[in-house]
């Protein structure tokens, strides 16, 4: 018998599931999904990939995700894929993207920015997606998507 690995988590009937998220950060996914306490929610660690090292995935049963999830996810997992599950079968799947412009999905982390002093809604433009690389649209500063906290 040949020694095949066999690895299966259970399928979904309808909703989500979030591939190639880096390791580690299946967590911070998670906290921008806010799930509810009956929401049922699979979490693969560690896994192995050809296109990276290691991945995370997250299945959340029952939920399609908006865009304005989809885009706060692409800053913390820019190469991660979404597949939305009808029925047991993939109805979408495709690459998040992160948006040219980025509105009320991150602080600012500059304490001076405007935006932390006053209720306005933040606004970044994309200037370097391989990191992502955000640029405030307020104070002009340029920060990494890694280091914002997301609203
Ligand atoms: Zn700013």
């Amino acid at each position: 018998m040949n020694d095949v690995k066999v690895m299966k988590v259970d399928a979904i009937r309808n909703g989500t599931v979030i591939d190639h998220i880096p390791a580690g950060r299946v967590q911070r996914v998670l906290a921008i999904l806010k799930p509810r306490k009956t929401d049922v929610v699979m979490m693969g660690m560690n896994f192995s990939s050809k296109a990276m090292q290691k991945k995370d995935i997250i299945k959340i049963e029952g939920r399609e995700l908006n865009q304005h999830e989809v885009n706060s996810i692409a800053l913390i997992a820019p190469d991660a894929k979404v597949s939305i599950i009808r029925d047991f079968n993939v109805t979408q799947k495709f690459k998040v993207e992160v948006p040219e412009v980025i509105e009320g999905l991150v602080k600012c982390p500059n304490p001076k920015c405007i935006t932390n002093a006053e209720p306005m809604e933040t606004r970044f433009r994309l200037v370097d997606a391989a990191g992502p690389d955000l640029a405030c649209q307020y104070c002009e500063r340029v920060y990494s998507a890694d280091e914002m906290d997301h609203i």
